[in-house]
Parts: structure tokens; sequence; C-alpha cells
């Protein structure tokens, strides 16, 4: 039986790729973004708790209505929002999800959609499996601002999405407030839908503001806002995230939804109303992580590569430039099987591999972890 493939230029993701390697070679994995530090055990108590309660069944398509109102309040407090939680949140199983979710809800085949590069790598390929055409605009090296003279000489008719994404993987960069003034002016009269990737809301550093689509209720009327549990409490494996949107356009996101996941993991959404009402829990985290990216800065000055700073996520980029002439994807594979360390290519989020010697670190990390890797990538030689 042959197939006709849906997506013909597509391999294994690089996460997993190098994932495997890490393993293989028994690397330090600064790859793949994933905290290798416990998450907390209450939360992990509380849904232990609702098990045994028996809350193991089903819960709403749109998600447990006590982790919508949660959400809701957490919304309206950071962002000064007023959500409708009937209406305007549903409750997915992952961020990514809820991106492929958004994407597939409104595009048609022959649609554009603008995508900034470096770009998530989920981004492209389910914009293809709509039938619909990427449209790529290179953020600006070495700050990753986006080019808006580029994007205002890009929309067309064709136009259909833009697709933002503050704090930045791979890069860290977060928009400004004059970012959202720019995307307002572009958007306005038109009938270009935004989905806005904030998994990373609360790692943000350097006292930068996350600029969340929520904040702008004109603008929120046109996005998808995608969230991450496993980003903000540290268990990525769980697979637990939310989309935020208007009343109507959520009402067209569920239509897909309800026919590809129906309902999300009931105990964990017991679980995560209920830790949710623990503010510090997710305000703490800027200062927790940001205290991790600036050890990591400290311990890598020792080693030669050089720091293209991040301001949130948990990633920082280094450049190799001068130290090696293999292009990003080889020198990442040479670094996990010549001194132990895994990292991800920056050239895996571009759709040409654009090689500018950059590769990404998750900080994300046990000290140990840091200073382990650190310590083998001094013993830098080519
Ligand atoms: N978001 C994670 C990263 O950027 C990876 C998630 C995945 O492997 N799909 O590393």
């Amino acid at each position: 039986m042959q197939i006709q493939s849906k997506l013909p230029d597509v391999g294994t993701t690089i996460f997993t790729v190098m994932s495997s390697l890490a393993m293989q070679y028994n690397a330090v994995n600064l790859g793949q973004g994933f905290p290798d530090f416990m998450m907390s055990n209450e939360l992990i108590e509380l849904v232990n708790k609702a098990m045994l309660q028996g809350h193991n069944q089903y819960v709403h398509s749109n998600g447990l209505p006590i982790l919508r109102e949660r959400i809701a309040e957490k919304c309206s407090k950071l962002y000064s929002s007023n959500i409708d939680v009937d209406k305007q949140i549903t409750i997915t199983p992952g961020g990514t999800y809820a991106i492929y979710t958004a994407l597939t809800t409104v595009l048609h085949a022959g649609d554009e959609v603008i995508v900034f590069e470096p770009a998530y790598d989920c981004y492209i390929p389910n914009i293809v499996i709509n039938g619909a055409k990427p449209v790529l605009i290179s953020l600006q090296y070495p700050h990753y601002s986006i080019p808006w003279n580029e994007v205002r000489a890009k929309v067309n008719s064709k136009t259909k999405m833009i697709i933002i994404n503050s704090p930045h993987n791979p890069t860290g960069a977060v928009l400004t407030k004059n970012d959202m003034e720019e995307l307002r002016n572009i958007v306005a009269n038109t009938n270009i839908f935004i989905l806005s990737d904030e998994v990373y809301e609360h790692l943000i550093y350097d006292d930068l503001q996350h600029e969340s689509i929520v904040r702008y209720p004109d603008l929120l009327e046109r996005s998808f806002v995608c969230f991450s549990f496993g980003k903000t409490y540290h268990c990525t494996g769980w697979k637990m995230g939310y989309c935020i949107s208007s009343a109507a356009l959520m009402s067209e996101f569920r239509k897909v939804h309800q026919f590809n996941c129906f309902s999300v993991d009931s105990p964990k959404q017991f679980a995560l109303a209920a830790y949710l009402k623990n503010e510090e829990a997710y305000l703490s985290l800027s200062t927790i992580m940001q205290e991790k990216r600036n050890y990591f800065r400290t311990l890598m000055q020792a080693t030669p590569f050089k720091c293209i700073p991040s301001h949130g996520s948990y990633f920082e980029c280094y450049s190799y430039d001068g130290l090696s002439n293999l292009n990003e994807k080889d020198f990442a594979i040479h670094l996990t099987k010549a001194y132990g360390v895994t990292t991800i290519p920056v050239s895996a989020f571009y759709k040409n591999e654009e090689d500018n010697k950059a590769i990404r670190f998750c900080f994300a990390k046990k000290e140990e972890t840091l200073e382990l890797a650190a310590e083998r990538l001094m013993q830098f030689k080519g």
C-alpha cells in the first residue's frame, strides 16, 4: 500500500532526533525543551486525590468549568481581561494541539499565513497539511525583532493569518507594546486572523512585561491564543494546555476539537483547577528561571561560545561562528558525539535550514546539569 504523503518534506522532528541521540551517547541533554527537575509534589498529590475521588470519566468537551473559571480569573488579574468562561476558553491536550486546531479551524487551500523565522517547528507542517501556504519573514538578527515594513509589504488579499510567538522559541525574544501597535495597525480593517503562541507567558525576564493578546480586546476578536500548563508547572509530559479566543472563533475551534480529542485528561483538570489558586506558583517562575538563565550564562562565559541574549522562554542561543565550519545540524550532532552535550540547531526552525552558526540551549535544568554541560563545553577544541 502506498500513501500519497500530505507532508512529503517532513521527517522526524529535531526534538526527537536530538533527544534520541543524547540518550544513545549519554550526553547532557540541553536540546529538547523540558525541565530535568521535579515538578510540584502538591500538584501530583492533587491528581492522585482527584483520581481516588472518582474523577476519572470524561469532563465537558470544552474543559472542566472550574478550571476555565480559574484561567479566566488569572487572565483578569494579569491582563485585565474579561473572558467569558463558557464561550472563550477550551482546554486542550497541550499547546501544540491548540495551535494545530486553530490553524485547521481557519485555513482553506490556497490561504497564506505569515510566519516569522526562526519559527517553532510545528507551524509550517500544520499550515501545509491544511493546504495553505506559509509566507516566510526572517526576524532581524541579533534582536530577532519583527521587520514590520516587510510584513506590510507581504500582506495581500490571500493573507488569512499571522502567527506571533512571545516569548519566542528558539531565541527568547519578547514582543513589545510597540510591536502590538504595529500588529494592530496592520490587521485593522482586514479579515486577517492571529495565532498567538504564548506557551512561555510566565517565563519572561529583565523586568519585561508579557504582551499577551488577551490584554487587547480588539485583537482578541480575531485571535487564537495558545497556552501550556506543561511549561508553567514543569510537566511537559502531561500535555495539558488551553486556547483563548473570541466567542465566535471559539465556537468553530470547538467543532474541530470535539471530533478529534473530544475531552482532555479529567483528573489533571481537577488538580490544575485547585493548584491555580496558588498565584505564587506561576508568579515566581520568572525569578526562578531568570536565575537559571543567568547562572547558565555565567558558566558559558568560560567556554568559547558567544551568547545571543534571551529575554524569555527557557532557551538561549549561542553562536559558534569562527569555531567550526560544520553546518548547525552537523555541529549539534558533533557536540553530542564528541563532547557529550546535546543542543538544537537553530536551522531546524528555518524552512530552508538557514545556517547562522547558532545552536539553542535549554537552561531549564538543575544547576548540576548546567555545570556538567559547561564543564564539557570548556574542553571544546573543534
Ligand atoms: N517545545 C519543546 C522545544 O522547543 C519541544 C516539544 C516537542 O518536542 N515537540 O524544545
